[in-house]
C-alpha cells in the first residue's frame, strides 16, 4: 500500500493521495510561500536555474526575496 503523497503519512488504497489531500497539499504549498503569485515566481526562477539561465547566486537572492514577501 502506498503512502499519501501529501506527507500526512496515511496509507492510500489506490492513487497517490487520499481523497481531498491533493488539494490540501496545494493549499499548504501556497500558504508556505505566501500565496499563488509567489509560488508561481518560485517555480519560474527555479526553472530558469535548472535550464542554465541563472546563476546559483542569483537564484539564492531571488528565492530569499520571494520568501521575504510572504
Ligand atoms: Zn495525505
Amino acid at each position: 500500500m502506498a503512502e499519501c503523497a501529501c506527507g500526512c503519512g496515511e496509507p492510500t488504497k489506490k492513487g497517490k493521495y487520499l481523497q481531498g489531500h491533493e488539494q490540501k497539499l496545494r493549499k499548504q504549498l501556497e500558504e508556505k510561500v505566501g500565496g499563488l503569485p509567489l509560488l508561481s515566481s518560485l517555480v519560474k526562477v527555479t526553472g530558469m536555474y535548472a535550464q542554465g539561465q541563472m546563476s546559483l547566486e542569483d537564484l539564492g537572492r531571488l528565492v530569499n526575496r520571494i520568501y521575504q514577501k510572504a
